[in-house]
């Protein structure tokens, strides 16, 4: 099977990968990469974004604050996440969240900048990814006592328990699945993705974070300066051969009821 794979979330704008996008890009391009939503971490990425969604028909941009990086953001930032929005049509919001898992969280910021992010994702009609970690109980609060944009949103490299997946689902939730899942003792992880309704599923790398095991990994990229491993966006596929295997869907099937559900969302 070669085609139609959608990466729900990545961060092809990441540093890291930049020394290899002469690589990376065609690999996505002959792999048959239909569509990755490339999700900011910081302001400062949001330019590199958009240069990549203007060079690439398959990157659809998405611009946010992460939790781990609130510390930088800017006053006036919602203003200009904004203008980024009515300049593209296509563009949507994220990754923003919760994340109770990082050193010192300041909960209340996260709950602000998230509050912040679902106001404009509904004002502007665009989806909203979503990460939280250990922050389960917080998140379904925030989207109960807030607006939710009519899409919907991702709740990306979904992690959170069995029994929030049909709360979540009637807020608009979709899931996104990753590979990094598959190490080894990461096996809870796989659970709700056999009980994720087939019509909110998606799939992830998360690259450059979030490698899968080096036995399920396609494309491999040597290490940063630092020796953090670097996830390859090309893997894609190899996360769909296994969420494949763990739904027992075929393949085809799989990446048909993946591209309903990313253009349902994303567009
Ligand atoms: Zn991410």
């Amino acid at each position: 099977m070669n085609g139609g794979y959608i990466d729900a979330h990545n961060h092809l704008q990441a540093t890291d990968l930049q020394r290899f996008l002469g690589q990376v890009i065609p690999a996505c391009e002959d792999l048959g990469v239909a569509q990755m939503i490339v999700n900011g971490i910081t302001e400062q990425d949001w330019d590199r974004i958009n240069d990549l969604a203007r060079r690439h028909a398959f990157v659809t941009p998405s611009y946010g604050l992460h939790p781990w990086y609130l510390k930088e953001k800017q006053t006036g930032w919602e203003k200009r996440l904004g203008q980024r929005l009515i300049a593209d049509p296509k563009a949507h919001v994220g990754e923003v969240g919760l994340d109770l898992w990082m050193p010192d969280p300041d909960l209340s910021a996260q709950i602000e900048t998230l509050r912040r992010g679902l106001q404009i994702a509904e004002h502007y009609h665009r989806a909203i990814t979503i990460h939280c970690l250990k922050a389960w109980d917080r998140l379904l609060d925030v989207l109960c006592s807030g607006p939710i944009p009519s899409r919907g949103f991702l709740l990306h490299a979904y992690s959170g328990p069995l029994e929030l997946i049909e709360p979540f689902a009637e807020l608009g939730a979709y899931f996104s699945f990753s590979g990094y899942f598959l190490n080894p003792g990461k096996e809870e992880r796989l659970a709700p993705f056999r009980e994720i309704p087939s019509d909110r599923l998606l799939a992830e790398t998360d690259a450059p974070a979030m490698l899968l095991p080096d036995s399920h990994s396609e494309f491999q990229l040597p290490p940063t300066p630092d020796g953090e491993p670097i996830n390859h966006p090309g893997n894609i596929r190899a996360v769909y051969a296994s969420l494949s295997g763990l739904r027992k869907v075929d393949l085809s099937d799989l990446v048909q009821i993946c591209a309903e559900n990313a253009n349902r969302l994303f567009g």
